[in-house]
């Protein structure tokens, strides 16, 4: 491709950005193709001879579009958001012109550098102590492996590395059941196996930990001959927005000297409002603390801040050096890459750095606060609403409820649930998912877009009620 047809492109397909945004409220939020539909329409082989960016655009648009669930359409209520603002996508833009590999200083010392300085200002805006210093990870399911394995290692001191887990004691990790599936994994990839993922039962409303029953797990498994090398502590889980306690977790921790790793992918964004705060409380007590900015801030995807108050000890469990890395010569640099599991890395500094200065940190609180209370508004309306029943109440902007009237029997109320979740999504004006909490299908509404309005909050019950009443 010449550079001038580059630079024609480029401008079509930021014209055809802004069409899609401005138009983006007519599409059905969920992709409403059936699987294999997309596979079937395309080519089985690659092509010999190139067909131009006509042809590859004109296809993009017929067969990839019609497949694609929305995002960022405003009535996106399903998983956690996953958010990608105008400044967010030129900086990407750019990044991706440029293309560096920023594994070492040296290979784009700007990267480098802008990564410090942006960790930094995110550390500030989450109220994390000075002190916490960080790397941007691809995701926080690659910052819980990094912590997973940093807890290993510094357990064994550094051995299993080097001897390979045979031989070694048994460790164990303790989490509860509302952390996200990553810690399973995590677990899994780090060779401690399942079995010695260790489930603390939660209590309150809060479903965090009971730190009494943590402390007497760590006993007995001490006294088993199981060696503890951590806690991972959530902030804000997937499921209903569990939250433990940080502060109690870390005195246990402290009393054995454990790792604890915090993950609060979801919630961490909203640490930027101060009134947030006191849902982890003790924070600046923990080792290792993750973050989404992909999530909630507007930073599209991927962009994970892993903050470390010990980051020697991941250092010392993830860097290697072979000559062909080695940065002869250069004192007192910082090299990412010994700070995460893959080698190579984008430039995502870059996207921190512009969505912050065209916002600023009040733009984004501003969003974050009105999501929150309109999704407290709308729980409070459907509260009021007959035959519907709050299930969780609202942790920042997610809760759950059901439909329960009271003539449908306790089984068919998880099934008419799930119809109800599949049927709204089918019909495309919102998205929504489900989980199950104290065994009971449970629809999980979260607002967390950027471009959504109250009314596209508050209206959403007004699709599901409509839906629920023709089923
Ligand atoms: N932790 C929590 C609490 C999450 O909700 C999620 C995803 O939604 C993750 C971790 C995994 O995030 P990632 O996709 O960045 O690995």
């Amino acid at each position: 491709m010449e550079w001038s047809e580059f630079a024609r492109w480029g401008a079509r397909i930021s014209d055809w950005a802004k069409a899609y945004h401005d138009t983006i409220r007519a599409r059905p939020v969920r992709a409403q193709t059936a699987p294999g539909e997309i596979l079937a329409a395309l080519p089985a082989s690659p092509p010999m001879q190139g067909d131009g960016m006509e042809a590859a655009f004109a296809d993009f648009e017929k067969t990839v579009m019609p497949g694609i669930t929305h995002w960022q359409h405003p009535r996106f209520f399903a998983y956690f958001p996953a958010n990608a603002t105008p400044p967010s996508m030129l900086a990407d833009y750019l990044s991706s012109v440029i293309a560096p590999q920023c594994m070492l200083w040296q290979t784009s010392p700007a990267a480098t550098e802008l990564e410090t300085r942006m960790i930094d200002w995110l550390r500030q805006s989450i109220g994390l102590p000075d002190g916490f210093s960080g790397v941007i990870q691809d995701s926080a399911s690659s910052a819980t492996l990094a912590a997973v394995l940093t807890m290993r290692e510094r357990t064994l001191g550094w051995a299993g590395n080097i001897e390979g887990l045979a031989g070694q004691a048994t460790l164990r990790v303790y989490s509860s059941v509302e952390v996200h599936t990553s810690v399973d994994r995590a677990i899994w990839i780090a060779g401690i196996g399942q079995d010695n993922l260790v489930r603390v039962p939660t209590k309150g409303a809060t479903r965090g930990m009971d730190p009494v029953a943590l402390d007497a797990a760590i006993a007995a498994d001490i006294a088993a001959g199981y060696v503890p090398a951590g806690i991972i502590a959530c902030t804000g889980g997937t499921g209903t927005g569990g939250c433990d306690p940080i502060d109690a977790v870390c005195d246990v921790a402290a009393k054995y000297d454990l790792f604890v790793h915090v993950d609060a992918a979801w919630a961490g964004a909203a640490m930027i409002c101060p009134e947030f705060r006191d849902m982890w409380t003790g924070v600046e007590r923990a080792h290792s603390v993750v973050f989404n900015p992909h999530k909630w801030l507007g930073m599209q995807f991927d962009c994970s801040a892993h903050f470390l108050r010990t980051p020697e000890e991941l250092v010392k469990t993830l860097a290697i050096k072979p000559e062909y890395l080695k940065t002869h010569g250069e004192d007192g640099i910082i090299n990412y890459s010994e700070w995460s599991v893959p080698l190579g890395r984008r430039f995502r500094a870059l996207k921190i750095w512009f969505v912050l200065r065209v916002y600023g940190l009040e733009g984004l609180q501003t969003m974050i606060r009105n999501h929150v209370a309109w999704s407290t508004e709308l729980c409070e309306k459907i509260r009021d609403t007959p035959d519907y029943e709050i299930v969780t109440e609202p942790v920042l902007s997610l809760f759950t409820f059901r439909y329960t009237p009271q003539s449908m029997s306790a089984e068919n109320v998880d099934a008419f649930n799930l119809r109800l979740v599949n049927a709204v999504n089918d019909d495309g004006r919102i998205y929504i998912t489900q989980t199950r909490t104290d065994g009971k299908l449970v629809i999980r509404f979260q607002v967390g877009q950027v471009d959504a309005t109250r009314d596209d909050v508050i209206e959403a019950f007004d699709v599901i009620r409509e839906i629920a009443a023709g089923l």
